[in-house]
């Protein structure tokens, strides 16, 4: 009997898939059985590597090309990521930061995080879920923040746009529904990646690694582990929630 939390003969897509987080999720869906396209912004070697590592585990894997700032390259990615057949499991996990006090933060630096945090997961799910429609139905994941939680700690775009995508994440479930696309978002804590490092030269998240229950950062792996969840059969009665991995940081 396969399990409700298998993915096998699925089909994924996963943005920023070349690293980090991204890379975690695309591995960890490979795992769960399901086929894998992940898109890389300009780190191509990167994103081969993932792919050599999913294609050792016996899965069908492709990287494209994707900007989920530009919807001509998101569009243009769509065709291209439609290879093993039709798609339903997206993660909207593409993201940036850009650690600034607030009163140093400029309308392009606005502009260039709102961009790739909140109007390219829209650009994508809208690009995406007719080609979920096709699939009967799936689930789309958007890689979300604690910081879109609480208010920080310190870069109100980020926070501002991971807000956002808790509420774009809710609409999307209730359009997505006669589709039957579940839509949810990953709210994560601190995790250890490259975004985190950059981040890390931060006094103030220091201090908040000290106030996490569990004591420690979070994984990639852990992050993963949530989106596995949620893109398979055993979330099918979870849409529109935000499911936290942070150890305890916020709840
Ligand atoms: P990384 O900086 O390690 O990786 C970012 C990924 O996004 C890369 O694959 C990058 O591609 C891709 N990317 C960046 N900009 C674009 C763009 N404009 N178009 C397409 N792809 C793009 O980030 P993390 O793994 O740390 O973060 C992944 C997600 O998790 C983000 O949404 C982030 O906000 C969220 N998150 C991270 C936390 C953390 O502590 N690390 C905590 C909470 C949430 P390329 O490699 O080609 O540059």
């Amino acid at each position: 009997m396969t399990s409700r939390f298998s993915l096998a003969g699925k089909n994924a897509v996963v943005t920023g898939g070349s690293r980090g987080i991204g890379a975690a999720i695309a591995l960890g869906l490979a795992e769960a059985g399901a086929d894998v396209v992940l898109t890389y912004r300009e780190r191509h070697d990167e994103a081969q590597a993932v792919v050599h590592r999913i294609e050792a585990m016996g899965r069908k894997t492709h990287a494209v090309p994707m900007d989920v700032t530009s919807r001509a390259s998101i569009e243009h990615a769509a065709g291209q990521a439609q290879v093993f057949g039709p798609i339903s499991i997206l993660v909207n996990n593409a993201g940036i930061n850009k650690p600034t006090d607030f009163d140093q933060i400029s309308d392009d630096d606005w502009d260039m995080i709102l961009d790739a945090n909140l109007k390219g997961p829209f650009i994508v799910s809208q690009v995406f879920l007719p080609l979920m429609k096709v699939a009967g139905g799936g689930a789309i994941t958007h890689i979300g923040s604690v910081s879109g939680q609480y208010g920080g700690p310190r870069t109100a775009h980020y926070a501002a746009s991971k807000a956002g995508l808790i509420s774009l994440a809710q609409v999307i479930a209730r359009f997505g529904a006669q589709f039957g696309v579940r839509s949810n978002t990953v709210a994560a804590g601190l995790i250890a990646s490259d975004m985190a490092a950059a981040g890390m030269a931060n006094a103030a998240v220091q201090k908040a690694a000290e106030t996490i229950i569990l004591k420690r950062m979070g994984t990639t792996q852990e992050v993963a582990d949530a989106v596995v969840f949620l893109s398979s059969d055993a979330a099918s009665y979870v849409t529109a929630q935000t499911l936290n991995v942070n150890g305890g940081l916020y709840f």
